[in-house]
C-alpha cells in the first residue's frame, strides 16, 4: 500500500521544517490534479493531526502529542495547536514558512504588488498574449530542490513553476490577459534576488516582397572595408560603400512604426549590387527587436517604405508572419525557380544555327558550378549543382544577344553565361565557343 508511505514523507516533512499548506501541498503536487496547492496541504496537515489524534487516544500517546507538537509548531496548524493546548502542551507555532518566506514575507503574498508594478511596467506595450517568467533567489530554490531529493518527492512541483503559475493566474484574473506558452508576444519577468519587474517583448516577423527599380544599391548595408565603418578618407567619411541599402529602405521605416530596438533583413536569396530585381519581387522577412507596438497599418507603412525609396525599390504584400516562415524563407532560398533577362555581349561572330543548338544543350542542362572568382572572398569553394530549366536566346545585332534565363536558386548567372574561367560548365561561352559576357542582367521572378 502506497498512501501510508505519502503520509510518512509529509510527517518527515513537518517534523523537520516550517512549511506553509501551500509549500507542502507543492510537494505532491502531481497526485490528485484539479486542486490547488494550497488545499492539498491544508488535506494532508489534517489528516496527519488525526492520525496523531488517534495514537493519542488509542496508547501511543507520546509519539501521538509529538506529532501534534510539530504540526502546531512547524506546521503552524491551528487545530492541532488547539488540540495541543487540551493534552496540556502550549506550543507556539513559527512565524514563517522556511520553503517560501524571502524577507517579511511569504514570496507568494508579495505577488499582488508584483502583479501591480507589472501592470505598470507593461502600459508601453502593445500586446495580445503574454506568459510569466521569473528567476528565484538561489537559496530558497535551493532548499527546496534539496528537500525534493532527499525526501524523494517525485510527484513535486518546482517553486519557480508553482511562482510563476500564481502571478500568471492573479495577472489574467486580474487584467483578462490571455496566456500563451508557445508564442506570446511579452514575457512578464519577476528578478526576485533584485526585485526587479522586466517586460519582454518578442519580436515581430513582416513578411513582403521587394522590387529594386534602379541598379547599384547593395541588398544590405555594405560597410567601407578600409575604415570598418568609421568613416574615412577613402569613402568620404561615410564608413561605407553605397550611401543606401534595400534593407535599410525597408527595415528603417518598419522599425520605427513598430518602435523597436533593432532590425534584421532576411531575403529569400539576393541579386548582385548591379542587377534590377523586377516582376513579382523577391520575399523577405524583417525582424524587429523589442518591439512595442505589433499591428502596423500595412497599407500606410506600404506607402511610407516606398515614398521614402524615393522609386528605387518598392515593396508590397507587408503582412505579419513568424520565425518558423522565417525559417523556411531561408532553407527553401536554394529550391526556389527564379527569372533573369540578360543583355550579353558575344566577341566573335555566332551563326543562327549555333545560337539555336545553345539554346537546346543549355535547357535542361546541370551546371557543374565552382564558387566564382568574384564571391569567393565571402563563399567557400565548392562545386555546386544547378539546375537549368530553360534558356532562349535572341540575336539584337552582330555582338548582343537578349537572354532569358529559367534557373535553381543560387545558380550564378553571369558565370553560367561567362563560364567564369571553366570554374561553370557547361556555359554560353562553352557553347558558343566564343567569349560572351553579362552586361546587363535583371531578375524577372522568383517563385515561391
Ligand atoms: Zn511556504
Ligand atoms: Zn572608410
Amino acid at each position: 500500500m502506497r498512501s501510508p508511505q505519502l503520509l510518512e514523507k509529509a510527517i518527515g516533512l513537518v517534523e523537520q521544517f516550517a512549511i506553509c499548506n501551500r509549500c507542502l501541498g507543492r510537494q505532491f503536487a502531481w497526485l490528485s490534479t484539479n486542486s490547488t496547492n494550497e488545499s492539498r496541504g491544508y488535506s494532508l496537515k489534517l489528516a496527519i493531526s488525526m492520525i496523531a489524534d488517534q495514537m493519542y487516544k488509542m496508547g501511543e500517546k507520546e509519539r501521538g502529542l509529538a506529532i501534534l507538537q510539530d504540526l502546531a509548531r512547524n506546521g503552524m496548524f491551528s487545530p492541532a495547536v488547539t488540540l495541543c493546548k487540551k493534552y496540556g502542551s502550549d506550543i507556539e507555532h513559527k512565524e514563517r514558512c522556511q520553503l517560501c518566506a524571502h524577507g517579511d514575507l511569504s514570496i507568494f503574498e508579495g505577488i499582488p504588488l508584483i502583479v501591480e508594478r507589472a501592470i505598470i511596467e507593461s502600459k508601453g506595450y502593445e500586446f495580445d498574449t503574454f506568459l510569466v517568467g521569473s528567476s528565484m533567489v538561489k537559496s530558497l530554490e535551493e532548499l527546496n530542490e534539496e528537500i525534493q531529493g532527499k525526501f524523494g518527492l517525485v510527484h513535486a512541483e518546482t517553486l519557480k513553476s508553482d511562482f510563476n503559475r500564481e502571478l500568471g493566474k492573479q495577472l489574467s484574473d486580474k487584467m483578462d490577459w490571455t496566456v500563451n506558452f508557445e508564442r506570446p508576444d511579452i514575457v512578464i519577468f519577476y528578478d526576485m534576488k533584485n526585485d526587479r519587474v522586466e517586460i519582454r517583448s518578442n519580436p515581430v516577423f513582416i513578411y513582403g516582397r521587394y522590387c529594386k527599380l534602379v541598379r547599384g544599391i547593395p541588398q544590405s548595408r555594405w560597410d567601407c572595408k578600409i575604415c570598418k565603418g568609421k568613416g574615412c578618407g577613402e569613402c568620404g567619411g561615410t564608413g561605407r560603400n553605397y550611401p543606401d541599402s534595400i534593407s535599410e529602405y525597408i527595415s528603417i521605416p518598419i522599425q520605427e512604426a513598430l518602435k523597436g530596438t533593432r532590425f534584421k533583413f532576411h531575403a529569400a536569396g539576393r541579386e548582385d549590387v548591379d542587377v534590377l530585381m523586377l516582376g513579382n519581387g523577391r520575399p523577405f522577412v524583417v525582424e524587429i527587436t523589442k518591439p512595442r507596438t505589433r499591428h502596423p497599418d500595412f497599407e500606410v507603412l506600404t506607402r511610407t517604405i516606398n515614398s521614402h525609396a524615393h522609386g528605387k525599390i518598392k515593396v508590397h504584400s507587408l503582412e505579419l508572419t513568424t520565425r518558423k516562415k522565417l525559417q523556411s524563407l531561408k532553407t527553401s532560398a536554394s529550391e526556389t525557380v527564379k527569372e533573369y533577362r540578360a543583355l550579353i555581349h558575344i566577341s566573335g561572330e555566332v551563326s543562327a544555327v549555333t545560337l539555336q543548338e545553345a539554346m537546346e544543350r543549355l535547357t535542361g542542362a546541370t551546371l557543374d558550378q565552382r564558387t566564382p572568382h568574384r564571391v569567393s572572398h565571402r563563399r567557400s569553394d565548392l562545386v555546386r549543382k544547378k539546375q537549368v530549366f530553360e534558356v532562349r536566346l535572341v540575336k539584337k545585332d552582330a555582338h548582343t544577344v537578349d537572354g532569358f534565363f529559367k534557373v535553381q536558386g543560387g545558380t550564378y548567372v553571369k558565370e553560367l553565361i561567362s563560364g567564369d574561367d571553366g570554374r561553370t560548365s557547361p556555359s554560353l561561352t562553352e557553347m558558343l565557343g566564343t567569349e560572351c559576357k553579362c552586361v546587363e542582367l535583371n531578375v524577372t521572378a522568383v517563385h515561391s
